[in-house]
């Protein structure tokens, strides 16, 4: 049985007495979602349609000025660029074509939004003919030293042409360091690197219809975490990639991994991005732009310093609608 003390005890009508003076009820708010800790993810497609589907944040180039510019004016912080790879080869050759559509992005953006942080997807999937992350070698294993150098390179061309963070996706061990060593040698030690924390789900599917990153045969669940075993592994696989050099995580998904990011939040105390993937805003639409303004805030709550989430405008929105 619980003994309410007389200081515990609701008053008649209901209200706690500690709160029952609006300037109170002010003092103890806590921090509440602002646009500021919201990214978005914007889709670099070729002009027309091409793939499946539609997101917010999916942009021709012509169209990236006037998208950044409202989200600059919405006052969200960052943006985090994904390209469709046009030519797809074995080898990801396109990845590294100067001028393709991830560098004319990037440009684009900090042409736009100087003030904006460009974090960009550094992998193999956009640009390889077979859809997997890595590089092959003939007998179809894993050609471990040309996937450090793609991933190397890339993020180096990426930084060249003004990406603040770089973030490797394909959580491959080894790849982090490659690229911290990459960046530092070519003069961008202030570029962060921002790997991924995965964790196998089917809360990626839009993304990967609109980009056709799907892996054409097999799939890439070696390369992500199991969700069974997700509370434990995430915190080995975060502990790895601080020691080759990540300076801040990315944990997706979200929406079923919250107990995850918490732990997480736990154990490290570097900037962590929650990535609110794209079967999450599919599911998130049925709560309206108030409660996704709540769940985003939950999210800021458990331990996210950044939400990357393609709700970001709506939320960012509702948020301006409610002030005024
Ligand atoms: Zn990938």
């Amino acid at each position: 049985m619980t003994i309410l003390t007389e200081r515990d005890a609701p008053t008649p009508d209901g209200i706690n007495p500690a709160r029952a003076r609006r300037a109170v009820r002010a003092l103890y708010t806590g921090p509440a979602l602002t646009a500021a800790d919201l990214s978005a993810p914007l889709l670099a497609l070729p002009d027309g349609s091409i793939g499946s589907g539609s997101l917010p944040g999916a942009a021709s180039l012509a169209s990236v000025p006037a998208t950044v510019a409202r989200w600059a004016e919405l006052g969200i912080a960052g943006v985090k660029v994904f390209a469709y790879g046009h030519d797809r080869d074995g080898r990801a050759s396109g990845a590294l074509a100067p001028d393709n559509r991830m560098v004319a992005t990037i440009g684009a953006v900090k042409d736009t939004a100087p003030d904006t942080a460009v974090t960009t997807e550094v992998c193999g999937c956009s640009w390889t003919d077979h859809g997997q992350c890595v590089l092959r070698t003939a007998d179809g294993g894993i050609d471990l030293d040309a996937t450090y150098q793609l991933m190397a390179d890339m993020a180096v061309q990426h930084a060249d042409a003004g990406a603040d963070v770089v973030s490797p996706t394909a959580m491959l061990d080894g790849s982090i360091h490659a690229v911290r060593q990459a960046l530092d040698e070519a003069g961008h030690r202030d570029v962060g690197v921002n790997p991924n924390l995965a964790i196998h789900t089917g809360l990626y599917g839009p993304f990967k219809t609109l980009m056709n990153t799907d892996p054409r045969a097999g799939h890439r669940r070696g390369l992500q975490l199991e969700p069974g075993r997700a509370d434990r592994d995430t915190i080995v696989q975060a502990r790895r990639w601080i020691n080759e050099g990540a300076d801040s995580l990315t944990l997706q998904p979200v929406m079923t991994a919250v107990d995850v990011l918490v732990r997480l939040r736990d154990d490290q105390r570097v900037p962590i991005v929650a990535y609110s993937t794209s079967g999450e805003w599919a599911a998130l639409q049925a709560l309206g732009p108030n409660g996704i303004v709540e769940y985003l805030g939950m999210l800021k709550r458990s331990g996210a310093d950044q939400v990357l989430t393609f709700a970001a405008q709506a939320a960012a929105e509702y948020l301006e609608a409610s002030r005024a």
